[in-house]
């Protein structure tokens, strides 16, 4: 993967470019933010352009060189990339490291480890991984990725250069699935604003379950209606018990009153969301104001955080249903 073919984190790229065109690239590096968002991608394409070839001047990877075509088939000899399924990274995982650092790299430039998830590094294998950030050897180049950064030591944090990866744009994502997925528009903005800034999540949602969960929240939220409490709490119910389906269903809810709200102004179905159910937006558009739009898009954003706060989630739902204008 080289920077070019990455979607968003325009920034920093920019950063890891300067650094190689500085010549002041670091010997450890962090790259954090939430799950799923291509840290692991950025690091890698940073890894590959390092040992590129070609790198030169361009400050990315080519694609097309020996050194370029052993990271894109995963055998490089230089760049080693450690997961693990297991609860901990173990300190027998951290040693093997060192043992190889005393050698020259192969054939590359730099020899690079990627740690995912470095968050799993129990407090012997953070020791040990310290004392080899406390003497950077210049053929070495170490790489954290985690979505926990917090959980690593302050030793470990104060020795590396973070990079900070954010969640993409909708868009950023929306186009991705367009182009990458062959996906049609509206299904990929749709996919894209539950997604959470992630081309994963974007991906993983795009199933026959979830349009069918739509189907159903619509028809729900078509019928609701303070004349009939039965209506509201049937909605409150559907958005479900675990805390993860209960997000995913306020954010794809939200996309229902930001449609009415981009509907009411524009009248045009080019910008929505859900434009193939278009009768309930429009339906929605019609019966409210906008500020009553507005209102229930807070609502239901307060709802989000307050579920994050592990409060009781029934409660919560049919309290933010019955203040919902319907
Ligand atoms: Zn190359």
């Amino acid at each position: 993967m080289s920077f070019a073919n990455i979607y968003g984190h325009q920034k920093q790229i920019g950063m890891l470019q300067k650094a190689m065109a500085q010549e002041r690239v670091g010997h450890s590096y962090l790259f954090s933010g939430p799950d799923a968002i291509g840290k692991k991608t950025l690091a890698m394409a940073f890894t590959q352009a390092l040992n590129c070839e070609n790198a030169a001047e361009r400050y990315d990877s080519c694609g097309n060189c020996s050194s370029c075509r052993k990271m894109i088939h995963r055998n490089h000899p230089d760049i080693h990339v450690l997961e693990t399924q297991a609860q901990f990274i173990r300190i027998d995982a951290i040693r093997n490291i060192q043992e190889q650092m005393t050698f020259k790299p192969l054939e590359g430039r730099r020899r690079v480890f990627i740690i995912d998830d470095a968050d799993k590094m129990n407090e012997q294998s953070a020791n040990a991984l310290l004392k080899t950030l406390e003497e950077p050897s210049a053929d070495n180049i170490i790489m954290l990725v985690t979505a926990r950064p917090y959980w690593l030591p302050q030793t470990i944090l104060s020795r590396c250069r973070h990079v900070r990866v954010n969640p993409l744009a909708v868009e950023t994502v929306a186009q991705f699935l367009i182009e990458q997925q062959q996906m049609d528009a509206s299904k990929a903005l749709l996919l894209a604003s539950l997604s959470g800034g992630s081309i994963g999540q974007a991906i993983e949602l795009d199933s026959e379950d979830m349009i069918a969960y739509r189907t159903e929240l619509s028809r729900l939220l078509s019928t609701a209606s303070l004349r009939n409490p039965m209506s509201l709490l049937a909605l409150a119910s559907f958005l479900g018990q675990d805390k993860k389906e209960i997000k995913q269903g306020l954010k794809l809810l939200n996309t229902y009153f930001r449609d009415a709200l981009v509907y009411k102004e524009t009248a045009q179905a080019s910008m929505i969301i859900n434009s193939d159910d278009l009768p309930v937006i429009a339906s929605l558009a019609c019966r409210l104001n906008g500020e009553q739009i507005l209102q229930n898009i807070t609502l239901v954003e307060k709802s989000n955080e307050t579920i994050e706060m592990n409060v009781n989630k029934s409660l919560t739902l049919e309290a933010m249903a019955f203040n919902l204008h319907l």
